[in-house]
């Protein structure tokens, strides 16, 4: 069974999160934006054995600690896809614009497109390819505990911004009610940055894309925050 927990990092109060599989002790770090050393002790403090590092799209806040913990830690980076290259490119540019010290650009060692299969432990996480925030956005799903990370694609009560450089509203949209939803209603999810949710409650109440604000012919303006 896939266990989880979150540690908020950088000003943004980004959801670094801890997933590990409870039988093997096995784990990865998704979205490790800042605090390698604090990120690497909580593992630590778990029994946690780390074996990856996963991202969900390149954003300074949800990238910046990769590349020290994969170094310290002896950790390949995973993700996100390739279409997210010309941000972890740029990653230098990201770190002037936030005001924090230096970071190099970072190539992952692995892209993932969608469809692929992570294996943590007796856990399979499914990779779903989730564009509009970032090209190259992408999601990972656990069906067996039902639990999806879902990075800046969705939040409890909004949803990402699609004006960044190549971000497109309309894609945005499609990832969430034809990547996401079909999930299921009960499958509970950890955003990029704020509380933990279910699909079935932000399609009740996400004044965004919920059922009620797509019944009126779209969302109510473009996504907030983040
Ligand atoms: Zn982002
Ligand atoms: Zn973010």
């Amino acid at each position: 069974m896939l266990r989880h927990l979150s540690h908020p990092v950088t000003p943004l109060a980004q959801n670094a999160t801890l997933i590990w599989c409870d039988v093997t002790g096995t784990g990865a770090w998704v979205d490790p934006g800042a605090d390698a050393a604090d990120l690497a002790q909580i593992a630590r403090d778990h029994g946690v054995r780390l074996e990856k590092i996963l991202l969900t799209h390149g954003h300074l806040d949800h990238v910046g600690a990769s590349a020290e913990l994969a170094r310290d830690a002896g950790l390949p980076v995973i993700g996100p896809h390739r279409d997210d290259a010309f941000w972890l490119d740029q990653l230098p540019d990201q770190a002037r614009v936030f005001g924090v010290s230096e970071i190099a650009p970072l190539t992952p060692d692995q892209w993932l497109e969608d469809g692929d299969r992570i294996a943590l432990g007796e856990v399979t996480l499914q990779v779903l390819h989730c564009p509009g925030h970032t090209p190259g956005h992408v999601v990972f799903h656990d069906p067996e505990s039902r639990l999806a990370l879902v990075g800046d694609v969705l939040f409890h009560g909004a949803i990402g911004r699609s004006d960044f450089p190549r971000g497109n509203g309309r894609e945005l949209l499609e990832s969430i009610t034809g990547k996401l939803w079909p999930l299921g209603d009960d499958t509970r999810f950890v955003p990029g940055h704020g509380p933990e949710s279910t699909f079935g409650e932000e399609r009740r109440c996400n004044p965004f894309v919920g059922d009620a604000a797509l019944a009126l012919g779209g969302p109510a303006g473009r996504g907030r925050f983040y």
